[in-house]
């Protein structure tokens, strides 16, 4: 049966970054009824795998195994598909070969709405790489002449939203979205939870989502908002209103 589904893309340099920044919007839209498809670039053995690595015997394969089986089941439990491009971590390393096949994912799934990293990032240069990577692959998509799958065009220029990064202030992110995922709580902190590598963080993205709910309530006057995510846009908001 043919998958008539609108598309979100959404481009994770690790594997556990788009469950922390971005699994409320996951879940948003896949209630939604889109597809969302999330593009892990790497497993983040080297750089965020820390848990793993302190149980002996611990090798690259099995951290790899491991993080591969967890994001799985994150995305599992947002109702997501999830494909990895395992092109290593610190650094990322994308040959031309993997460029080619994530041109092939924009051509062919025509996404309306992209999600991935800012463009700073101090305290880790796959999340830069990750942003670049992405805005590199759409404009390819889009060039008539670029040898990929389906067709060039420039009739698919999706908006890309960066998701929120670690320490803000850090790496000159600055909300201009608050988006409402009071009514995906539940979903986002489960996926959370099932990311036992780095466990650590289930508290902090807690108290950020709590955060920005408050901030989102603050700017809208919608008290029924508990929980936000924060995101920026690269490109302008083309609109007929202004609002
Ligand atoms: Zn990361």
């Amino acid at each position: 049966m043919e998958d008539n589904r609108k598309t979100i893309l959404v481009v994770s340099a690790h594997a556990a970054d788009f469950v922390w920044r971005a699994a409320g919007a996951i879940a948003l839209y896949v209630e939604r009824g889109y597809k969302v498809r999330i593009l892990c670039l790497s497993y983040g053995e080297r750089g965020e795998s820390e848990r793993l690595w302190k149980i002996p015997g611990m090798t690259v394969e099995k951290v790899k195994e491991d993080r591969h089986a967890e994001s799985t089941r994150a995305a599992e439990i947002l109702g997501a598909e999830v494909r990895f491009f395992d092109m290593s971590d610190y650094p990322i390393v994308p040959t031309e070969e993997k460029i080619v096949e994530m041109v092939n994912e924009f051509r062919l799934n025509k996404p309306e709405i992209v999600l991935t990293h800012s463009f700073e990032d101090p305290y880790n240069p796959d999340h830069p790489l990750a942003c670049e990577l992405t805005l590199k692959t759409r404009v390819y998509a889009q060039a008539a002449g670029y040898p990929a799958q389906g067709k060039g065009g420039q009739d698919n220029a999706p908006p890309v939203f960066c998701f929120e990064p670690h320490q803000p202030e850090q790496c000159n992110f600055k909300p201009q979205l608050l988006l409402d995922i009071t009514p995906v709580w539940e979903k986002k902190l489960a996926a959370m939870q099932s990311m036992a590598a780095q466990e650590h963080l289930v508290a902090y993205y807690t108290d950020l989502g709590k955060r920005r709910g408050v901030q989102a309530v603050r700017n809208s006057g919608r008290r029924q908002i508990k929980f936000a995510e924060a995101y920026q846009r690269i490109y302008p908001q083309v609109t007929d209103t202004l609002s």
